[in-house]
């Protein structure tokens, strides 16, 4: 899940098997979406979450492509050229097959990096507990009075937990995200955010993704371009924590 998919578009399709289809597409060489490493990016087809500006409509809502065995085929071929693997969508960690691939795909030698929209705490806590992940990038989709007008879900309690597990913990580096169309957020729900990672004694870095209009590509919510983009200088500056800015 990066959500706003930029960078890093979906492309060559995985040849359809005949068992199940959890996979959308592979983008079969990255060096942005990974720190430090190469990788591939697996898209994960189908997300618990319907954000207004998700450029993947299609992802989100469309059935697969792809099956284990095309993926594992493509990365039998790329062991020991690629570093890593990216598991993005969609949500991954909603697919119940997961944590069984990602145990295959470690196995292989690969480093493992989830993006995740974090409304699935129990499946993060075991691929963590069982020492599968290597980088996580955590999607902040809105304050929790806004979850639910941005993602279309009422699940701040589980993203939170998410989010809580994640700071107390020292193992797996990780980054916490969020895309902001002003339709649907502005400076106020920022600042609110950054004064919950500063609560929370977040340590690493803080990304705010200014909505791409991407050539009027539909969006999941059929939002117009933004009227004007977030103000970020508006924004507080945080306790403990740093910010980048991308796409402004
Ligand atoms: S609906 Fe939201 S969480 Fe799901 S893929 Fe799109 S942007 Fe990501």
């Amino acid at each position: 899940m990066t959500h706003n998919f930029s960078d890093s578009a979906p492309a060559p399709r995985v040849k359809a098997g005949s068992k199940v289809l959890p996979i959308y597409a592979v983008t079969p060489f990255t060096m942005l979406d990974f720190p430090e490493r190469t990788s591939c990016i697996i898209w994960m087809s189908g997300c618990n979450m319907r954000c207004g500006y998700c450029h993947n409509p299609q992802i989100v809502k469309g059935k697969g492509r792809g099956t284990v065995e095309d993926v594992m085929a493509f990365l039998r071929k790329r062991q020991g050229l690629l570093d890593g693997v990216v598991l993005s969508g969609g949500e991954a960690s909603v697919w119940p097959g997961l944590p069984g691939f990602v145990q295959i795909v470690k196995n292989m030698g690969y480093d493992i990096k989830l993006d995740t929209n974090g409304t699935r705490p129990d499946v993060i806590k075991k691929l963590m507990g069982d020492d599968l992940l290597d980088y996580i990038a955590l999607d902040y989709k809105a304050p929790s009075e806004k979850f639910k007008k941005v993602t279309g879900i009422k699940k701040f309690e589980a993203f939170s937990e998410t989010l809580d597990l994640l700071c107390k913990q020292k193992s797996v580096p990780f980054e916490v995200r969020t895309t902001v169309h002003t339709d649907l957020m502005d400076e106020k729900d920022i600042t609110t955010i950054i004064n919950d990672l500063n609560l929370r004694s977040y340590k690493g870095t803080y990304y705010v993704q200014n909505f791409c209009s991407d050539n009027n590509r539909p969006t999941l919510g059929d939002l117009s371009p933004q009227k004007r983009a977030l103000d970020i200088s508006a924004l507080p500056t945080p306790k403990d924590f740093d910010m980048e800015f991308r796409n402004f």
